[in-house]
């Protein structure tokens, strides 16, 4: 018989932590940061850090062990994509996983935890990776590749260059909106959507605008 515990060897727990590089700079924004909706969940990850559980944590560590071993196989790995917003002195920045010259295709690699999930690129996934198109070059092919121990999708990006721009110029305005509220210590105004979901906000009470149902006793 065997009974189900949480504790991961000390050994696998210590590798996970050192494996992310959170630091952050008041001007300077990760694609990924600005690709959610909610700048005020955004603000709050800032002020207080983003909370990691376990599960969390082996979700992230997961990923990052899928990457070490494929983005290598790539002509360029890792390769750092930054925009200065015009006028403004805030920074969108973030690494493209995998490039190919030959084809000019840029991939993003993302892994889940079961492939028959995923119908296509997930929503909060595609503003980063048509940041790093627009930003690296716009006439390049954007492919997705999502992971899973069952399985695997690619997914090829095939909007007009005008939608990847208004994505893009929506990632810009979050980024302007997150940067000025950080400069005023005052947290943005909520807006729901994916990220609702799963958001620490939400369960402990402190979201604004969006409640979690009391149960009936
Ligand atoms: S629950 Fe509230 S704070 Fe959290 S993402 Fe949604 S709107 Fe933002």
């Amino acid at each position: 018989m065997f009974k189900q515990t949480d504790d991961l060897p000390e050994c696998i727990l210590e590798d996970m932590s050192m494996d992310g590089d959170y630091t952050t700079r008041d001007n300077v924004f990760h694609a990924s940061e600005v690709a959610y909706t909610c700048m005020y969940k955004a603000y709050m990850d800032r002020k207080e850090g983003k909370e990691f559980d376990n599960q969390a944590m082996y979700n992230i560590y997961r990923g990052r062990i899928f990457d070490r071993h494929l983005t290598k196989l790539f002509d360029e790995r890792e390769l750092r994509v930054q925009h200065r917003i015009k006028n403004t002195p805030f920074i969108i920045r973030g690494r493209i996983d995998g490039l190919n010259y030959d084809t000019n295709t840029i991939y993003e690699i993302k892994t889940v935890q079961s492939i028959n999930y995923v119908r296509g690129p997930f929503k909060n996934h595609i503003p980063q990776a048509v940041f790093y198109l627009t930003n690296y070059d716009p006439l390049a092919t954007l492919k997705f590749i999502y992971l899973s121990m069952d399985g695997y999708k690619v997914f090829t990006y095939d909007d007009t260059l005008q939608t990847a721009d208004s994505v893009m110029a929506e990632m810009e305005d979050r980024a302007k909106t997150l940067g000025l509220a950080i400069k005023e210590g005052e947290p943005p105004t909520p807006s729901k959507g994916n990220e609702c979901k799963y958001c620490r906000y939400k369960k402990q009470g402190r979201c604004p605008i969006v409640k979690t149902r009391k149960r009936k006793v």
